[in-house]
C-alpha cells in the first residue's frame, strides 16, 4: 500500500514538471493551404499522403520535453479542409485552426458551403478569419478594411454561433494601419507568414511557417530540431524579401514573382495555373 502511494506521488510530480516543460516550450505554428490527394505543381498544395506523413511526424514531436512545439493552421478555407484534413487531424486526435475568406464560403467552387464550416467548428476544430474577399489588406481603404475585417468577422460569428477573434493576414501583408484596423474590428491575434516561433502564450502577432509542396517531411522535422538554424534563416530571407516589395510596391513585385516563375508551355499543368493566387506569393 505505502509503495502504491509513492508511486503514485512519484507520478504525479513527473506529470507536473512534464506539463511545466511543455507550457515553457516555444511553439512553431505551421501555415497550411489546400490538400489534393496526388499533390500538385502549385506550390501551395500539400498531396494527401504527404500531409498524413507530417502529422504523424507532428505528434511524434509533440511527445518530446524539448525543440518547438508544432501547431497546425490552414488558410483561404478550401473544400479540402472538410474533406481531406480533417479525417487525417481526427485520426490523431489533433485539432488545428482554420482561417477562412467569409465572402468565398458558399459561392467560390472548390471552397467549403457553410454546412461544412459548420460541421468543421462542431468537431472542435478552430475557426478564424481571413479577410471577405482575400483583397491584401495593405491595399484597402478604411471603407475596404470594414468589409475585410468587421463583416468577415460578423457573418462568421452569425453564421457559426460562435465568437471570432482570429485572423490571418491575406499574403501576409501589413502595415500599422492595418493592425490597427484589426484590433477595432475585434480580432485579438493576427496570424502572420512570418516564419519565426512563438512563445507558449502567444502576443497579438502570431508568426507562421508556410508550408509548401516543396518541402519533405525530413525538412521539416529539422525546422523542429532544438538546434536547427533553419528558422532564423527563413526569417532573414523573409526580412529581404519585405524589404524588397516595400521598395516595389506590391503589385510590381507580383508581376516580378509571376515572371520569374512562368513554365515551359509543355510543362504548364493547367489545373495548377488556373489557381494561381498571387495573392498568396509570400
Ligand atoms: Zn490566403
Amino acid at each position: 500500500m505505502k509503495i502504491q502511494i509513492a508511486e503514485s506521488q512519484t507520478l504525479s510530480v513527473e506529470t507536473i514538471s512534464e506539463d511545466q516543460g511543455r507550457q515553457s516550450q516555444r511553439r512553431l505554428y505551421l501555415l497550411y493551404h489546400e490538400l489534393r490527394p496526388g499533390g500538385s505543381r502549385y506550390s501551395y498544395v500539400i498531396g494527401n499522403n504527404e500531409f498524413e506523413k507530417h502529422l504523424d511526424l507532428l505528434v511524434r514531436l509533440r511527445e518530446r520535453k524539448h525543440g518547438l512545439y508544432p501547431e497546425v493552421t490552414f488558410d483561404d478555407g478550401h473544400l479540402s479542409d472538410y474533406e481531406c484534413a480533417l479525417p487525417m487531424l481526427q485520426a490523431r486526435n489533433l485539432t488545428a485552426r482554420f482561417f477562412i475568406t467569409a465572402g468565398w464560403t458558399g459561392r467560390k467552387p472548390g471552397y467549403m458551403g457553410w454546412s461544412e464550416l459548420r460541421a468543421l467548428h462542431e468537431a472542435g476544430q478552430s475557426i478564424g478569419a481571413h479577410g471577405w474577399s482575400h483583397t491584401l489588406l495593405t491595399h484597402c481603404s478604411e471603407e475596404d478594411l470594414k468589409t475585410e475585417l468587421g463583416v468577415a468577422r460578423k457573418t462568421l460569428e452569425d453564421k457559426l454561433g460562435a465568437a471570432i477573434t482570429t485572423m490571418s493576414l491575406p499574403g501576409g501583408r501589413y502595415n500599422r494601419r492595418v493592425l490597427a484596423a484589426c484590433e477595432a474590428a475585434g480580432y485579438t491575434q493576427v496570424y502572420t507568414s512570418i516564419p519565426r516561433s512563438e512563445p507558449a502564450t502567444p502576443g497579438r502577432m502570431i508568426g507562421r511557417l508556410n508550408i509548401l509542396g516543396s518541402m519533405t517531411t525530413e525538412w521539416i522535422a529539422d525546422v523542429l530540431q532544438p538546434e536547427s538554424r533553419t528558422l532564423a534563416d527563413l526569417g532573414r530571407q523573409y526580412k529581404v524579401k519585405a524589404t524588397v516589395k516595400t521598395l516595389m510596391g506590391d503589385r510590381l513585385y507580383e508581376k516580378a514573382w509571376s515572371v520569374l516563375n512562368r513554365r515551359e508551355p509543355d510543362a504548364v499543368d493547367e489545373e495548377a495555373t488556373s489557381d494561381e493566387d498571387s495573392a498568396h506569393h509570400q
